[in-house]
C-alpha cells in the first residue's frame, strides 16, 4: 500500500452488495474511500434491522445459490460462518404441494439439463407438459449472454418466447411463470426474453447443482454486513449512513471533482455509483450535469418493481415440511415465497412459536393495503398451503413495503441500462442492473459489478491490485459444442444474407 494510494479519494454511492464490494476492495488497496448511503443502515435491499419490540426483520429473505462463487469466497476471506447447510425447497399452489426439489449436488451428476428434469419431483404436472419444454433448449443454446444475443432476445417477452417454442399452457403457468415471478419479479409478459434465458441458465440449467441454495442463519445484515462493515472500517474506509447523494460537480474537462450530498460536498478523484434504478433516476432528475448526457437521461425509460416483505409470529409450533417454499396461482401477476425461520434462523430454533417470512414479488396490489389486511391475507394464504396455520393465531407481525425496489428487466430495457464505464472518465457504475458479461444474477451480480467498478477505478487511477473475480463455471462440453455449431451457422447466414430483418 503506497502513500500515493492513500491520497486518492474514491466516493462510492449506495451501500448494497455492489457498493460494499467496491468499497472493501478499494479500502484493501489503501485508497481513501467514503461510502455514502441514503438509508439508516448499510445493506441496501438486503438490509436488516430491529423492530420497536426488538425483533429482527429485513427487506425480504435472501438465498445464496450454488454458483455464487464470489460471495462464498468473500465469506471465507471474512472468516465468518453465516450460512445454513444446503436446503431443499417446495412449491405450492392453492391445490396444495406441487413440486419438491432435492439437493441436486447429492445425486448422480447427469449432463445438463437432464438432472433438473429428472430429479425435480413434480406432484401433479403431467410428463407431456414437462416434455413440451424440450424445443426451448434451442433458445438456451442460441442465447450465449453476448451483447449480440441480448440485442436479439431483449425485445421479445418471455411469454412470446415460450409460446413460440411450443411450451404447454400448464408448464408455463405452473413452472416457468412462477420462476419468473421469483427470479425476475415480474410475470412473463413483462419480462425480457433475454433476461429470462440468462436468469434460467444461471440459476437452474447451466450445471446440475446450480439450483442448490443456502440461507443466512439470521438476518444478512447481522450475519454478513455487520462484520463486513467492521472490516472495511478497520481498513480505514468510511461508511456514512443517512447521506443521500443529490448531484455531482464536474470541471471543465468533464471530470467529476465532487459529489454533492444535500448541503455537503465530498471531493474525489473517482466516483462509483452503486444505487438501484429508482435511486439513480432520482439523482439524475436532480442533476443538470448528468441530464446533459443521453445515457443518463435515458435511465428514465427504466422501471422497478414493488415488493412486500412480511414476517409473522404464530402462537404455536407448526410443522412446515421444507424451509423454503415458492407459491403460484394465488394472484394473477404476483409470486410469493414463504420461509420457516425456525428451521433457518438460529434465534428461533428452540422456540415454541412459529416464525414465518412471506415475501411477495410484483406486489403492486398489496402495497397500499393496511398492515392488518396484509397480515390477514398472508395468514389465509399460508393456511391454504399448510392447513395447520388455520388454527394458529398471529401474535406479532412486521410488514415492510418496498415500492419500486427491484430492477425490472422489461422487454426493450437492455438498450437503456448502463455499463461500468460512463461518459465521465472517472465515474463508474455498479449494481445488479448494470450490463456486464460475467453471467451472474441478483446478489452475486451486484457484488461482481462492485468489484468490476473497483477495477475500473484502479485502472483509471493507476494504483493498486485488481480484484480477482471468479468467472462462472464454464459451459458443459455438449453445450459448448452445440453453441459452437450454432455460431458457425449464424456466421454463415450473416455472411450471405443482408442485414435487413428485425433482430
Ligand atoms: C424481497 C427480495 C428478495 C430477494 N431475494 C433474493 C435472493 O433470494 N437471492 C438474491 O441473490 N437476490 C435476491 N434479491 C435481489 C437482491 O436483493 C439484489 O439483487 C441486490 O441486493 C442488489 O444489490 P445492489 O447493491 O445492486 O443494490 P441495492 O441493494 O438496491 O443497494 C443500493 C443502495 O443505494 C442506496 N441509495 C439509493 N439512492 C441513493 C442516494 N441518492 N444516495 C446514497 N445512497 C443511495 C440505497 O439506499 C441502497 O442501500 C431479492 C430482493 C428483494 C427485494
Amino acid at each position: 500500500m503506497s502513500q500515493e494510494n492513500q491520497q486518492k479519494k474514491v466516493i462510492i454511492v449506495g451501500a448494497g452488495w455492489a457498493g460494499l464490494g467496491a468499497t472493501y476492495h478499494l479500502a484493501k488497496q489503501g485508497y481513501d474511500v467514503t461510502l455514502l448511503e441514503a438509508g439508516k443502515y448499510p445493506g441496501g435491499l438486503v438490509a436488516g434491522w430491529q423492530t420497536s419490540t426488538g425483533k429482527s426483520v429485513e427487506a425480504g429473505i435472501h438465498g445464496f445459490w450454488y454458483p455464487y462463487k464470489n460471495i462464498f469466497s468473500l465469506i471465507n476471506e471474512l472468516n465468518i460462518n453465516p450460512f445454513t447447510n444446503w436446503t431443499r425447497s417446495a412449491q405450492y399452489s392453492p391445490a396444495g404441494l406441487e413440486v419438491e426439489s432435492p439437493i441436486f449436488q447429492q445425486l448422480p451428476k447427469l449432463p445438463t439439463p437432464l438432472g433438473t428434469f429428472i430429479y425435480t419431483q413434480f406432484q401433479r404436472l403431467p410428463l407431456i407438459d414437462r416434455l413440451s419444454a424440450l424445443p426451448l433448449l434451442y433458445s438456451l443454446i442460441d442465447f450465449d449472454n453476448s451483447d449480440d444475443a441480448w440485442q436479439r432476445y431483449d425485445f421479445i417477452t418471455a411469454r412470446e418466447l415460450f409460446k413460440t417454442f411450443g411450451v404447454s399452457q400448464r408448464l408455463y403457468k405452473e413452472a416457468f411463470e412462477p420462476m419468473l415471478l421469483v427470479g425476475l419479479f415480474a410475470p412473463g409478459q413483462q419480462c425480457s426474453a433475454a433476461a429470462t434465458l440468462g436468469m434460467l441458465y444461471y440459476f437452474i440449467l447451466a450445471h446440475q447443482p446450480d439450483f442448490d441454495v443456502v440461507w443466512c442463519r439470521g438476518t444478512v445484515g447481522e450475519k454478513i454486513f455487520r462484520p463486513w462493515v467492521e472490516k472495511i472500517t478497520s481498513l480505514g474506509g468510511k461508511v456514512l449512513a443517512k447521506h443521500k447523494v443529490t448531484d455531482v460537480i464536474v470541471d471543465e474537462n468533464n471530470i467529476i471533482k465532487s459529489v454533492v450530498c444535500e448541503d455537503q460536498k465530498f471531493d474525489c478523484d473517482a466516483v462509483i455509483f452503486a444505487v438501484g434504478v429508482t435511486g439513480m433516476k432520482k439523482i439524475v432528475a436532480n442533476s443538470p450535469t448528468l441530464q446533459r448526457h443521453p445515457q443518463f437521461r435515458n435511465l428514465h425509460n427504466l422501471g422497478a418493481i414493488d415488493v412486500l416483505a412480511t414476517r409473522l409470529w404464530f402462537d404455536r409450533k407448526i410443522h412446515i415440511p421444507r424451509p423454503s417454499n415458492a407459491c403460484f396461482g394465488f394472484d394473477d401477476a404476483t409470486g410469493w415465497t414463504f420461509f420457516d425461520l425456525n428451521a433457518l434462523h438460529d434465534e428461533y430454533q428452540q422456540q415454541q412459536e412459529t416464525v414465518v417470512e412471506a415475501d411477495f414479488y410484483h406486489a403492486n396490489q398489496f402495497l397500499h393495503l393496511d398492515d392488518q389486511e396484509v397480515v390477514k391475507t398472508v395468514h389465509g394464504y399460508l393456511a391454504t398451503c399448510i392447513p395447520q396455520f388455520k388454527q394458529a393465531k398471529v401474535v406479532d407481525s412486521s410488514v415492510i413495503r418496498l415500492g419500486n425496489a427491484v430492477t425490472h428487466f422489461a422487454p426493450g430495457s437492455y438498450r437503456y441500462m448502463l455499463r461500468g464505464n460512463t461518459v465521465f472518465k472517472n465515474l463508474f457504475m455498479s449494481g445488479d442492473w448494470i450490463i456486464n458479461r460475467h453471467g451472474s444474477w441478483s446478489q452475486e451480480k451486484a457484488y461482481v459489478t462492485g468489484l468490476e467498478a473497483a477495477n475500473l477505478a484502479i485502472s483509471y487511477l493507476q494504483m493498486g491490485d485488481f480484484a480477482n473475480i471468479i468467472p462462472v463455471e464454464v459451459d458443459e462440453v455438449h453445450i459448448q459444442f452445440a453453441r459452437n455449431i450454432n455460431q458457425l451457422g449464424r456466421n454463415f447466414s450473416q455472411s450471405i444474407l443482408p442485414n435487413f430483418w428485425l433482430p
